[in-house]
Formats: C-alpha cells, sequence, structure tokens
C-alpha cells in the first residue's frame, strides 16, 4: 500500500477545486488532512473576526470530512515542526498544499519544502486562492502593472477556469488516526465577553456556495446598479468565503460566465474579482503593503497623531453620520460596504489626517475579508500612497457621498438608531438641520449624538496643505 499523503490546508478550506487534495488522493494510499494553527512569529496573527470566522470554517471542514470517512487533525504551534512530526507519527511519503502569498510565506514554506524533500518525501505545492499565479501578468516589458485597467485586461486572456472538480466522495483513511487538538480548547470564538452575537456569514464551503447561488441568480444581473447602494443586498457577500479559500475564484468565474445576466454585469463583477487579483500582485512585488507606502513619497508625509479622533473614528462617534454608521456596521457584523469603506477610509486619512496604517490594523482586527493583499492595497488606494490610488486631492466629501449612496438615510438608520427620526434632508448632516426638525427627532447634538469632530471644509483644506509638503520634496 502507498504511503499516507499528508493534505495541509491553510486557506483552501474546501473540499471541491482543491488541487492539493486532488493530488494526495492520487497518490493513491490513505489520506491524513491537516489544519495547523501557526504560530510561527514571522506570520502575521489573525485578527478577532477572521478568528471566530475561521472557527465556524473549520468545523465546517471538519464535519465534511467526517462524512467521507476522515477527519480533520488540528495541531497548534509552529507549522515547521508539527508537518515534521506528523510525518514521522504517520510515515507519509508526501505533502501537498495550497500556497500562501502573504508576506512571510514564501521564505518559511520554501524552507518547510527542502526540509521534507531532504528527507525524501515529495512536496506538490499549488496555488488555490487566485485565478492567476502572482506575477504572471507582466508588461511587454516584463515589469509589473502600476494601474489596474491594463493588468486587467492583460489578465483576462490568460485565466483558465478549467471544469469543475466536485467534492470526493469519501477519503482513504489510514490505519491509526493522528492525535488532533480540540477545535473549542483554541479559544477562537470570543468569551468574556462574547462579542459576537451580530456578526454576518455561513462560514464554510457550503455556505459559500448557497452565497455564490443567491446572487448569481438574485444581485448579479443588476449589479453595476446595485452595487454602490449599502443599504440593498446588491453586492456578493464572497469576500471571507474567497479569503479562507472555502471557493475557488474559478467557481465564481465558471458561475458567472454560465448566469444569464447580461455581459456588461457580469464584467464588471469579474473585475473586481480582478482587483483581488490586481492587489495580490502589488504584494507581490511592492512588498509589505500593510507597513510600507507603495508609493514612498508618502514617507514623508505630515500625519497626525490622534488617540482620541482615532477612537472616536472606531466607536462611530464621529459625528458624521455616514461614517458612524459604517463603523458601526463594522464593530457589529465584521463587515462593512465596499463604498462606506472607502467614505470612512478617507475620513481617517483626509479629515482626521491619521496615518492609514492605524485604519488598516482596526480592519484587520474587526472584518472577517480581513486580507493582507486587499486590506493593504485598498488602504493604500484611498490614503492615495498606493499602486493605482484615487490621486490624493479626490477627498471624499462624506455628506454628499451620503446623500449619493444613501439618499432616503435608510443605512444610516439601520446603524445609527438615535437620528432615526430624522427625514431624508436632515440625516446625512444632523448640524446643518432646523433646531425644529432636530427637536421632534429627538436629537441633541453633544448629548444623544456627537457634534461633527471637523469642519468638512477645513479638514479638505488642511489636507491639501498637508499633501502640498510632500510635492514641495519630490519636486
Ligand atoms: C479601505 C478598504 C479596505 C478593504 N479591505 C478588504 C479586505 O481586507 N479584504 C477584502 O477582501 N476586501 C477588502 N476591501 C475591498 C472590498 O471592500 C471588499 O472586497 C468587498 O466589500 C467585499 O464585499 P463583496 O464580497 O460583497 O464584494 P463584491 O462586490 O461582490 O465583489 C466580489 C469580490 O471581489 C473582490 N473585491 C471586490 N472589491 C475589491 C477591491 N476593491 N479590492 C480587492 N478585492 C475586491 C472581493 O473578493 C469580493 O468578494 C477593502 C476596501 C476598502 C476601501
Amino acid at each position: 500500500m502507498s504511503k499516507p499523503t499528508i493534505v495541509w490546508f491553510r486557506r483552501d478550506l474546501r473540499l471541491a477545486d482543491n488541487s492539493a487534495l486532488e493530488a494526495a488522493l492520487r497518490e493513491g494510499g490513505p489520506v491524513i488532512c491537516l489544519y495547523v494553527y501557526d504560530e510561527t512569529p514571522s506570520l502575521r496573527p489573525l485578527g478577532g473576526a477572521t478568528r471566530w470566522w475561521l472557527d465556524k470554517s473549520l468545523a465546517a471542514l471538519s464535519a465534511d470530512l467526517e462524512t467521507r470517512g476522515s477527519r480533520l487533525i488540528l495541531r497548534r504551534g509552529l507549522a515547521e515542526s508539527i508537518i515534521h512530526d506528523l510525518v514521522t507519527e504517520t510515515g507519509a511519503g508526501q505533502v501537498t498544499w495550497n500556497a500562501c502569498f502573504d508576506p512571510g510565506y514564501a521564505e518559511r514554506d520554501g524552507e518547510i519544502a527542502r526540509a521534507l524533500k531532504g528527507q525524501g518525501l515529495g512536496v506538490r505545492i499549488f496555488n488555490g486562492s487566485y485565478l492567476l499565479d502572482p506575477g504572471k501578468v507582466v508588461t511587454k516589458t516584463g515589469g509589473t502593472y502600476g494601474v489596474f485597467t491594463p493588468f486587467w485586461k492583460a489578465a483576462i486572456l490568460q485565466v483558465k477556469a478549467g471544469h469543475p472538480k466536485p467534492a470526493p466522495a469519501s477519503l482513504p483513511a489510514p490505519e491509526a488516526w493522528p492525535g488532533s487538538e480540540a477545535l473549542s480548547d483554541w479559544g477562537l470564538h470570543p468569551a468574556r465577553p462574547d462579542w459576537s452575537g451580530g456578526m454576518i456569514g455561513t462560514p464554510g464551503e457550503a455556505g459559500a456556495m448557497t452565497r455564490l447561488e443567491a446572487f448569481v441568480a438574485k444581485a448579479l444581473p443588476a449589479y453595476g446598479a446595485q452595487r454602490d447602494i449599502p443599504s440593498r443586498p446588491g453586492t456578493s457577500g464572497l469576500s471571507p468565503h474567497l479569503h479562507f479559500g472555502e471557493i475557488s475564484p474559478r467557481a465564481i468565474w465558471r458561475a458567472a460566465h454560465a448566469s444569464s445576466a447580461p455581459a456588461d454585469q457580469r464584467a464588471k463583477f469579474l473585475s473586481e474579482i480582478g482587483w483581488r487579483e490586481f492587489n495580490l500582485n502589488i504584494l507581490n512585488t511592492r512588498g509589505d503593503v500593510t507597513r510600507r507606502n507603495v508609493n514612498p513619497a508618502f514617507d514623508a508625509f505630515p500625519w497626525r497623531e490622534d488617540p482620541q479622533g482615532l477612537a472616536a473614528w472606531q466607536k462611530g462617534r464621529t459625528g458624521y453620520p455616514i461614517v458612524d454608521a459604517g463603523m458601526r456596521e463594522l464593530w457589529t457584523t465584521g463587515i462593512m460596504h465596499n463604498r462606506v469603506r472607502m467614505i470612512v477610509a478617507s475620513f481617517l486619512t483626509k479629515h482626521l489626517l491619521i496615518d492609514w496604517r492605524h485604519g488598516e490594523s482596526w480592519f484587520w482586527d474587526t472584518l472577517t475579508d480581513a486580507d493582507m493583499a486587499s486590506n493593504g492595497g485598498n488602504w493604500q488606494w484611498v490614503a492615495g500612497s498606493g499602486a493605482d490610488a484615487a490621486p490624493y486631492f479626490r477627498i471624499f466629501n462624506p455628506i454628499r457621498q451620503s446623500e449619493t449612496f444613501d439618499p432616503e438615510g435608510t443605512y444610516i438608520r439601520r446603524w445609527v438608531p438615535e437620528l432615526a427620526g430624522l427625514g431624508p434632508k436632515d440625516i446625512h448632516a444632523p448640524w446643518a438641520a432646523p433646531a425644529l426638525a432636530r427637536a421632534e427627532a429627538g436629537v441633541k447634538l453633544g448629548a444623544t449624538y456627537p457634534l461633527p469632530m471637523v469642519d468638512h471644509d477645513m479638514a479638505r483644506k488642511r489636507a491639501l496643505e498637508a499633501y502640498q509638503t510632500i510635492r514641495k520634496e519630490k519636486d
């Protein structure tokens, strides 16, 4: 009988369309599925919201394996020594996995692969998380695309979505199962306090597929028009599923292409998946986008140190209703609508002049889809320091944004209930509402709801002046 193969699950928590698992099954011997809660110091620890999601996702994967006569072996610690020990315990002859591309993984995984090969084991590594390998889409001169549109035009030509590979009906078990830790002992679900009551989503492969099917049937046909309205379910909600690899981007690609939605709507949706690929490429070539400015001119930007301002932003108490609605949605549910992410990120970096890295860290801890490439890339896009960034002088006006994308104030009323009594004309800027309208709505500024923490015109002017200082240094 062939030796067992270890499949090291990482950010590919699914059984369908999983190249590492398929390769293990092809070996013909027993398959041992492993998940390591990796505590390697050079890797960024997970945030609270992603730990919550991971807990449920691992439970789902474990249950899916059990119905197929298999198990998920859980171990916590340093991946390098855990894999080494498991190979010794099981006599495994091969190890397969799908790559992680975040900073620190390539070097560390390379070391693990070299050590295993040195012991005579077979090692197979795949890309299960992206449509294309990072670095595959290059300009005519072999460089990295710094602008999205030409990148995506070139990328589309290379995508091969392939055929669906359904989850295996069963997995061959080893003669004896190696020991596993208990998921509940990992403490991923928050306790004392358990803040997770409002978290949204159904982690796991089945939840991802249900989401995809519902989105394709209901929202994809009008995606372009609906995707910017935060009060409506106009987007796919797939980002945490994609982050944890509960669904493959190729399956999403195939489902979008197979749908009867208008071609322009499908193309718009897939271009958002394209931004995910673009951000990965930037991460791959420019290094750690979560810590370093992609545009080094921003290293000299005069950010303000303002812990109180940061705390007001985090808690959703800035006095700008659309900003506060977004920050409270994030805190309660672990997600925030993309349009509102742009508004709150602009507010932090331009209105408060607080370093985007503080915002990136807060999102890292509170988003269930927190992802180094996409979070860092988007924060830098808004701040103006990134590749293909919005020009710095494009400073979102939170009142205009609110009037345009939440015209009736439906989204604000949901998340800022103390303003619910204000009408659509007054809810976007309660300080400018007639005193009578505020009184009738029970709104007392400075008491029931904060006064705006900065004046928009002053903040805009201050941000542009700050930007001039780095422009001068550059010139
Ligand atoms: C400041 C800021 C921080 C962000 N941080 C993250 C993050 O940590 N993780 C994350 O996945 N997305 C992040 N985004 C991008 C975007 O907000 C989310 O991907 C999107 O809101 C997820 O909702 P959805 O799945 O319904 O998206 P849909 O509109 O249905 O889009 C489909 C998929 O495309 C991808 N996508 C869409 N927009 C973007 C984008 N701008 N950049 C990269 N991928 C995109 C996502 O995987 C998403 O699931 C951030 C955006 C901003 C402005």
